[in-house]
């Protein structure tokens, strides 16, 4: 079975359309969307549409749980509390009953799958080598496929020692060396550097991943920002890719 995972899309429609338009023509099987479809960018219903259309299988992330009203958002940065309750204030009936229907954590094709780490399916952010250690030790499955912190990463467990580090655009793993943690990075707020989409294809037959990037208008995406009122960090941090 061959899937692309993306993750943390963040309400950014551009991204997202051009992320799905490289996907399509890969022919994946399934898709796969590891959580948090809102918050931050000016396109939640649009996303959320998208995402319901074309993922087989999609996670609730933090921010798609504090605008549903289940998370304080108190626990959020200044930003992510202002773009939170904006989006509450357009999100449809549509997009709503679809993320009501959203958990933080799946298990499918013998891989796990959460939006945080195996310890906080919601909260936990999988930074470190430490971090990821735990994650591998918590889950039986040879892949573990994370999101949240919107960073690539690829760490290979493999005789007691752990190694890796970030994913980089045409990094291809061989998941039979070892057990692995994997995380996309995000489509729609990419962070480490890089502002290309990110994304993640696998061939789970031939123990295959490659990590992939995108290329979209981030201009668009800034436009919508701006015209939303939204913070205007929320806007500049894209083109940083941070
Ligand atoms: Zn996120």
């Amino acid at each position: 079975m061959r899937v692309a995972v993306v993750s943390d899309i963040h309400a950014n429609y551009h991204a997202l359309e051009a992320v799905l338009a490289e996907v399509t023509a890969e022919a994946p099987d399934e898709v796969w969307c590891l959580g948090d479809v809102v918050g931050y960018g000016p396109d939640p219903n649009r996303c959320c549409e998208l995402v319901r259309d074309c993922a087989d299988l999609c996670l609730a992330g933090n921010h798609d749980l504090a605008v549903l009203g289940r998370l304080r958002l108190e626990d959020f940065n200044d930003d992510a509390a202002a773009a939170a309750r904006w989006t509450q204030s357009v999100l449809s009936d549509e997009s709503r009953d679809f993320l009501e229907g959203l958990e933080p954590r799946a298990r499918r094709a013998d891989v796990a799958l959460v939006h945080g780490s195996p310890l906080d399916p919601v909260w936990d952010y999988v930074l470190s080598e430490e971090g990821a250690r735990r994650s591998l030790e918590l889950v039986s499955e040879p892949l573990l496929l994370v999101g949240h912190s919107h960073v690539a990463l690829r760490i290979r467990s493999a005789g007691g020692t752990l190694s890796g580090g970030l994913g980089v655009a045409g990094d291809e793993i061989d998941l039979n060396s070892g057990r692995w943690l994997l995380n996309p990075g995000s489509v729609g707020q990419p962070r480490a550097g890089d502002p290309r989409a990110a994304w993640l294809l696998l061939d789970l037959d031939a123990g295959r991943a490659w990590f992939r990037r995108t290329v979209y208008a981030i201009a668009s995406t800034q436009a919508g920002v701006r015209a939303a009122g939204l913070p205007e960090a929320l806007a500049v941090r894209l083109a940083l890719g941070q």
